[in-house]
């Protein structure tokens, strides 16, 4: 039987070879009489899943040695304050405030940092467009400049990482890659931090990735929590404290799935970028052909990943969800603060889910335009 498919911003869809792989090993994993979720995380078994989802995550993404990748817990929102806690160093953090994270991510760091400065906004734009960092207005001598590099609500995606260097800035780049994290390359000379959240792209909730620049761990202000100062993290290869073990675990298989896909000539990450092009390339043509649908975000800062989009009459949404529903297509109701619809289509989400999509946008506005 076909699953249906699964269009939720998170926790959002799992490969199914994933799910699949979990179940046949989920009471006794190889050979060693224990579901990951019973073995201790200080021991041989988990320690060699820990280390092989580390090594996995490297090759995918082509992370450079002079980083550390950490599995932590709290979440993206965790992050919002466990960065600044980290190294904002009592000077002033930088935000580039393009949608509702960035927004929440510089409302926190108030809390901790000495200084907020906020060096460019999307809001007079409703976050339909990115600000063009040319324009930003960059403190001297910033601890951190921060940017959420695909805003999952508002569907605005960075389509290149911006190069603080050129714009003058020796600033580290903070990067929220919670909801595109490995759906495309990533440019780390660009980069001091990057974290997300597993549970829209990479695994299931509970286990947030950090890939940290190794000169920005031990600076950590005297209030930070010990089990989030990256130093004692990043000492104990993310074993500090009791890690969550089967997310860790599962997030390593979804790793090894990245690694295996393949798309003509290309392999691996390459190949789920040009997926994820293609998919997205996909739905938004068929909304933009279509005067009954509408996504109203600049055209070069679309998200691949997360598409919002009105009907022409709002008071059709209920029997739109529930049409949707009938033919597997779930979990497709907007977010609360926009409306509407919206798709989620992450790396997890095939072709055929998207064309499936694509067909009852035509034969819904067909019924009820
Ligand atoms: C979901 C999300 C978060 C929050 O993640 P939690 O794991 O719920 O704390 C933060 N940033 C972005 C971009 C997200 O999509």
């Amino acid at each position: 039987m076909n699953r249906p498919y699964n269009f939720s911003a998170g926790p959002a869809a799992i490969p199914e070879e994933v799910l699949q792989q979990a179940a046949g090993e989920m009471l006794d994993w190889h050979g060693s009489g224990m579901s990951v979720m019973e073995m201790s995380h200080r021991g041989k078994e988990f320690i060699a899943i820990c280390e092989q989802a580390e090594s996995d995550l490297r090759e995918l993404l082509a992370v450079p040695p002079e980083f550390k990748i950490l599995f932590m817990q709290g979440g993206g929102i965790g992050e919002n304050a466990i960065v600044p806690l980290n190294l904002s160093r009592a000077a002033t953090v930088d935000f580039v405030v393009t949608g509702s994270w960035s927004q929440k991510s510089r409302k926190e760091a108030l809390r901790y940092a000495a200084e907020v400065h906020t060096a460019a906004s999307g809001e007079a734009s409703g976050f339909t467009t990115l600000p063009d960092p040319s324009g930003w207005q960059l403190s001297r001598g910033a601890s951190y400049v921060h940017i959420c590099s695909n805003e999952t609500i508002h569907g605005v995606e960075f389509q290149e990482l911006p190069d603080l260097k050129a714009l003058g800035s020796d600033a580290p780049l903070v990067v929220d890659f919670s909801s595109h994290a490995a759906s495309r390359p990533v440019d780390w000379r660009r980069v001091g931090l990057a974290f997300g959240g597993a549970q829209k792209n990479l695994g299931p909730a509970g286990v947030t990735l950090v890939v940290v620049r190794e000169d920005l761990i031990g600076h950590a202000l005297p209030i930070c929590p010990s089990g989030f100062d990256y130093k004692n993290v990043a000492e104990a290869e993310s074993r500090y404290n009791t890690p969550p073990t089967w997310a860790i675990y599962v997030m390593g298989l979804t790793f090894q799935w990245l690694k295996r896909q393949r798309e003509g000539e290309l392999g691996g990450i390459a190949a789920v970028q040009a997926r994820n092009i293609a998919k997205a390339k996909l739905l938004y043509d068929a909304i933009d052909a279509s005067a009954f649908y509408v996504n109203k975000v600049a055209m070069n800062c679309r998200s691949r990943m997360n598409v919002p989009f009105l009907l022409a009459d709002d008071k059709l949404n209920d029997a739109f969800l529930a049409g949707a529903k009938e033919r597997g297509l779930l979990q497709l109701k907007g977010h609360k603060s926009v409306g509407g619809m919206r798709a989620s289509i992450y790396n997890a989400m095939p072709l055929a889910g998207v064309q499936a999509l694509v067909d009852y946008l035509r034969d819904f506005e067909r019924e009820r335009a």
